[in-house]
């Protein structure tokens, strides 16, 4: 279920702490370290998937809870009626660097389209 080398399971374990600020039996969300905009949130499943090509029929449960965590931190953040951004990299080209499927949530500013 965890991979012992994944940053991400290690936040998920309590090994490294991060700065958690919502979780569930099933994700954790937690402030990026190099935050894009005055909030930048991480949310991650409880369990190790390494990326989105890697997602199975079963995991359809584990991706629905990370838009539903995004929704609840998006409302205490205060943002969710001007709006946010939510979004998940897959791989090199789009820049995912850890393999530990995660949404990044994004808000408190004006985001433009399309993204660089
Ligand atoms: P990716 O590029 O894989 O989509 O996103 C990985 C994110 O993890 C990046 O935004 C990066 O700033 C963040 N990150 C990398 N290392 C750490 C860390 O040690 N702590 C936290 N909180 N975020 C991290
Ligand atoms: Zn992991």
């Amino acid at each position: 279920m965890s991979d012992t080398d994944c940053l991400f399971c290690k936040f998920v374990s309590g090994e490294l702490n991060a700065d958690i600020v919502y979780e569930t039996d099933k994700v954790i969300a937690f402030r990026d370290i190099n935050p894009q905009a005055p909030t930048h949130v991480l949310i991650v499943p409880r369990k190790h998937i390494a990326s989105i090509n890697d997602l199975t029929d079963s995991d359809r449960e584990e991706i629905g809870n990370l838009y539903l965590a995004a929704k609840e931190v998006a409302k205490e953040a205060g943002f969710s009626e001007d709006g946010y951004r939510v979004v998940m990299n897959c791989n090199a080209a789009a820049g995912q660097t850890v393999f530990h499927v995660h949404l990044h949530l994004l808000g408190g500013r004006t985001f433009s389209w399309p993204p660089g």
